[in-house]
C-alpha cells in the first residue's frame, strides 16, 4: 500500500485578501504529502538547495507518517521559490514570480527502497521530472499526475507523452481550458480522455471538481466554508487526500469510478481544512478524527 509523492517543495511568498506570508513552507510535494500522511504513510522524492531554512525542514518532522528518505539537499542550488496573489474572491490568483532553481537541474533520484510503490503522484513539477520517476517505479497500481498552466505553456509535448502512460489527470478548469481549448469542463474532461487517461479530475475552487471517468461522471461541491484565509496547496491537499485515502483502503480496483468518487470526498474534506491558514499550519494541527467528523457532515449535506 505504499504511496509515493514527486513535486516540488518551495519557498512560497503569498498574498491574500487575509494578509500575506513572506518566505514561508510550501510546493506541491509538500502540501500533498502532509495531506496524504493523514491517511497513509507516504514516501516523497524531492529536492531542495542548501538554502532551505531548518525550520521549514523540521515542519516535515510534525507529519509522522512522510518518509523523507528522498529528499535530497544540493549543495550550491537553490530552493524552488515561488510567490502569488489571490483576488478578492480568492478563486482566481495571479503567479508573481517562479523561481526554478533545483527544478532546472537533474531530477531527483527514487531511492532503491521506494522502488516497491503502487500509489503514485506526479504532482506539480517539470512534465519531464514526472515522467522520470515512473520509469523507476515497476509495481505501480494507480498513476495520478497533476500539472499547471506553467508547464502547458512551455512543455506541453512532454506532458502529452506523460499522458499516455497515467490513469489520471487532476487539473485546475483554466488548465484544462488552456490544455484542450474547450470551455466547457465535460467536453475538455472527455478530450483529455483521449490523450490518455482513464480519468480527469477538473478543479473549480469553492464551486467544487468534477470527475470525469471513463465509466462515468460526478459532480463534488466543496465543502462550504467562510474561513478562507489562503487557498494555496488546496489542489495538492486535495490530491493528498484523494490519493491518501485510496492507499489506506487498499482495494482491489483504485482506480475504478467508485474509489475515486469516494477518493475525491475525502481530498475535499482536507482541502477545506488546509485553506483555513497559511502554509501548512492548518493541516499540523489536525487529525484522522477531524477529518472523519467533517467527512460525515460532508457526506450529510451532498446527499440527496
Ligand atoms: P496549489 O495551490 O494546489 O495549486 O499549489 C500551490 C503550490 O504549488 C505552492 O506552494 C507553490 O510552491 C507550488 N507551485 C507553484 N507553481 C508551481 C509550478 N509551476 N510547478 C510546481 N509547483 C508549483
Amino acid at each position: 500500500m505504499s504511496l509515493i509523492v514527486t513535486g516540488t517543495i518551495g519557498i512560497d511568498t503569498v498574498y491574500t485578501p487575509s494578509g500575506h506570508a513572506e518566505k514561508t513552507l510550501g510546493g506541491s510535494c509538500t502540501y500533498f504529502a502532509a495531506a496524504a500522511s493523514l491517511y497513509a504513510p507516504v514516501r516523497i522524492v524531492a529536492a531542495v538547495g542548501d538554502d532551505f531554512p531548518p525550520e521549514h525542514r523540521a515542519v516535515f518532522g510534525k507529519f509522522p507518517n512522510i518518509n523523507v528518505d528522498g529528499l535530497e539537499t544540493r549543495k550550491g542550488s537553490k530552493t524552488f521559490a515561488w510567490g502569488g496573489k489571490y483576488l478578492q474572491n480568492m478563486n482566481s490568483r495571479e503567479t508573481l514570480f517562479t523561481e526554478l532553481g533545483v527544478l532546472a537541474e537533474a531530477p531527483p533520484k527514487v531511492p532503491a527502497a521506494y522502488a516497491d510503490s503502487e500509489y503514485v503522484f506526479l504532482a506539480n513539477t517539470h512534465p519531464s521530472v514526472q515522467m522520470g520517476m515512473l520509469d523507476q517505479l515497476p509495481k505501480r497500481r494507480l498513476t495520478v499526475a497533476d500539472t499547471m498552466d506553467l508547464w502547458i505553456n512551455i512543455a506541453k509535448g512532454e506532458l502529452l507523452v506523460l499522458l499516455r502512460k497515467v490513469d489520471g489527470l487532476v487539473l485546475n478548469y483554466d488548465e484544462a481550458e488552456l490544455l484542450t481549448g474547450k470551455t466547457n469542463s465535460v467536453t475538455a474532461g472527455r478530450h483529455i480522455l483521449e490523450m490518455g487517461p482513464k480519468f480527469v479530475v477538473v478543479k473549480k475552487g469553492e464551486h467544487g471538481a468534477l470527475l470525469i471517468h471513463k465509466d462515468g461522471i460526478a459532480a463534488l461541491p466543496a465543502y462550504p466554508t467562510e474561513n478562507v484565509v489562503d487557498p494555496t496547496g488546496a489542489g495538492d491537499s486535495f490530491a493528498g487526500g484523494m490519493m491518501g485515502s485510496i492507499a489506506a483502503a487498499k482495494g482491489a480496483n483504485p482506480g475504478s469510478f467508485d474509489s475515486i468518487r469516494k477518493a475525491l470526498a475525502h481530498g475535499t474534506v482536507v482541502a477545506s481544512y488546509n485553506i483555513e491558514a497559511f502554509s501548512l499550519e492548518r493541516l499540523t494541527q489536525i487529525g484522522r478524527a477531524d477529518l472523519d467528523k467533517r467527512y460525515n457532515e460532508y457526506a450529510a449535506m451532498v446527499r440527496i
